[in-house]
């Protein structure tokens, strides 16, 4: 930040002090988005907000909550124009901060307008700055369509959004409503922080469904599953998934004990032509994944943790949350550059409890929890950047690795923290276990942890010296060793601890699993990693080879494009069969321009991963997945 932006932030400061109660309701920021223009991805921003006379700096979010990167889509803000009294005013962007236009108040000026159009982009990936829209929905994320004045906290903000929808699109989002009128949707005045953890779904297809307040097992709240699709057909969804997603709600009270938000709305987008991902939010989720998820087993299979995983969060990430993380909020606005380091508690144990939540729920069976844990233990387990780079890195590096290639993954690591997360975090339930011979386990740590009053969102921030002590209040042991040990590593293999304590072995055989199967069916490829040591598309196109293993020692690299197996036209069949023939492979691949034969001397079949059962040891896991609150 520039010295010059400094003292403008005191200024506004000082004219946010001078004004009374400028930042009260009566003052609040009114926010007009004019949506009907989404089918051609075109939102209209109107904006009215209390200024005072004098320099001033505004700023577009930057650095969003959950995205864990300065992902604000800055490139799409468009057609920015600021007045005062119908007086245009000119406006400078910031050389060195992209995020920040400063402009001039003129003497008398009491409020300021500013008009902007977001363009909400076409098929591309990312998280909320990906695609957002088509014809038949969209998702509205307001940290898109607005500006803050720099200098002042999120909390101290206050915003009254009004949003108008085509004709005839319904919505769904946890953010109040004060009235409807005439296609217009007035929201109760917000704060800036709760504004932007309150995305909007709406859309043609649209079904709200009442999930209920969770039962007897716990804290009672008002829970929806809301529906945006792109056709009738994706919103569909089977009354025994509208159960299962009941039983989660259920679950989550027999497991965190508290919940600490007013109501809760997940907001589910079935749709192939926007982002696919889960952002959490206090009192909502925004998940997106493809049209056919909620019909066809295969997809729905291979997204059962997803609702958990983001629901989990309110309690994991948005009330506990690392120190580093708290862009927004009570300390400052969006520009604050996170810190990503306990991402392996962040993300890592809510990736765990979110697998864990699956089979209590009934999203998943035991055998596809395991399934999905073995497919987990063995990609970390044969990855040849463990031996460069620790677990830490992946998650103080977050912020680039989120979209670092699929070419050469194992030497690079990706966000590790996530997967392997759900390994450290069993392992240390296991421990629980153990050491207090069954008396406790890890749901006794998130009660403690992740509990609380409950009721309207809060934050409570944490750091490594709380995990560990939380942990020793539930089983004394020495968690920082335990806990360092991991995060620092650098040895081969994963740590595989509470796998085998739980009573399980990784074990590698010639036979998919159904989950394997689905995953490879949904991705319209071949996983021969643990083979011949390469992924590769339907297409030919190799996703990427396993660094070290037969492929790569061939010379086969990541995106070359295989021609022919054995000299007959590929397919992924013909190369599955050329595999299990266990004899060596003979692929013709196109390498740019030129022609490439390369001989993989492999000759033992194909393998996959599983788990399989160790009598010798009591079956944990059983009981860590059985339902809790039913
Ligand atoms: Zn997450």
């Amino acid at each position: 930040m520039s010295p010059e932006v400094q003292s403008v932030m005191r200024s506004f400061l000082l004219a946010a002090a001078l004004m009374g109660t400028p930042l009260a309701a009566q003052n609040a920021v009114q926010l007009q988005v004019d949506a009907t223009g989404a089918p051609q991805r075109v939102l209209h921003v109107h904006m009215t907000m209390p200024v005072h006379p004098g320099p001033m700096t505004l700023l577009y979010p930057e650095w969003i909550p959950g995205e864990h990167g300065p992902t604000g889509p800055i490139v799409n803000l468009v057609g920015l124009k600021f007045s005062n009294s119908g007086q245009t005013l000119p406006w400078k962007r910031d050389s060195v901060n992209m995020y920040a236009f400063h402009l001039e108040v003129p003497a008398g000026a009491s409020s300021l307008d500013v008009t902007f159009d977001f363009i909400t982009p076409p098929e591309s990936s990312g998280f909320t700055s990906g695609a957002s829209a088509t014809s038949e929905l969209a998702v509205l994320s307001w940290n898109q369509l607005l500006l803050y004045p720099e200098g002042a906290a999120a909390d101290s903000l206050q915003y009254q959004a009004t949003l108008k929808l085509p004709p005839t699109w319904k919505y769904g989002t946890a953010l109040p409503i004060q009235r409807e009128t005439g296609g217009d949707i007035l929201f109760r005045p917000a704060s800036l922080t709760t504004l932007v953890d309150s995305p909007l779904s709406a859309g043609a297809h649209y079904r709200t469904i009442d999930l209920g307040n969770g039962g007897n097992s716990g804290p009672n709240a008002p829970h929806y599953l809301h529906l945006a699709g792109d056709s009738d057909r994706a919103v569909e969804i089977p009354s025994e998934v509208i159960d299962e997603y009941k039983n989660l709600v259920a679950e989550t009270g027999a497991l965190y004990g508290t919940r600490h938000y007013r109501d809760y709305h997940f907001l589910l987008t079935l749709s192939d032509h926007v982002a696919h991902f889960g952002l959490e939010h206090h009192e909502s989720s925004d998940d997106r994944v493809g049209e056919r998820t909620l019909v066809d087993p295969d997809p729905r299979r291979l997204n059962g943790f997803l609702l958990p995983h983001e629901f989990t969060h309110s309690w994991n990430g948005k009330f506990r949350r690392p120190a580093g993380l708290t862009s927004g909020g009570a300390d400052g606005g969006y520009d604050t550059p996170m810190k990503g380091d306990l991402l392996w508690v962040y993300e890592g144990l809510t990736e765990y409890l979110g697998e864990v939540l699956s089979p209590r729920s009934g999203l998943w069976t035991p055998q596809e929890y395991r399934d999905w844990l073995a497919i987990t233990a063995a990609s970390l387990d044969r990855e040849a950047g463990r031996k460069w780079r620790p677990l830490e890195d992946t998650a103080v590096a977050a912020q680039i690795l989120y979209e670092a290639g699929d070419d050469y993954a194992e030497y690079r690591r990706g966000v590790d923290y996530y997967p392997e997360g759900t390994l450290i975090w069993l392992d240390a339930d296991v421990k629980i276990r153990q050491l207090s011979g069954g008396r406790k386990s890890l749901d006794d740590f998130c009660k403690a942890f992740l509990g609380g009053p409950g009721g309207a969102p809060a934050l409570k921030t944490y750091t490594f010296d709380d995990v560990v002590a939380t942990l020793n209040g539930v089983q004394p042991f020495d968690w920082a060793a335990f806990l360092n040990q991991r995060l620092h590593s650098t040895e081969p293999h994963a740590p595989l601890g509470g796998v085998e304590g739980s009573g399980w072995k990784l074990a590698y055989d010639a036979e998919r699993s159904d989950f394997w199967k689905s995953y490879e069916d949904d991705g319209k490829l071949a996983d021969l990693s643990y083979s011949l040591g390469l992924k590769v598309k339907d297409d030919g196109t190799i996703i990427d080879v396993s660094f070290g293993g037969p492929a790569h020692q061939a010379g086969v690299a990541p995106a070359v494009k295989v021609i022919a197996v054995n000299r007959r036209q590929f397919s992924l069949t013909i190369l599955r069969e050329a595999v299990a023939a266990k004899a060596p492979v003979e692929l013709l691949v196109k390498n740019g321009e030129y022609y490439e034969n390369r001989r993989i001397d492999y000759r033992d079949g194909e393998r996959y991963p599983h788990l399989v059962r160790d009598s010798a040891r009591p079956d944990l896991l059983s009981d860590i997945i059985k339902p809790k609150a039913r």
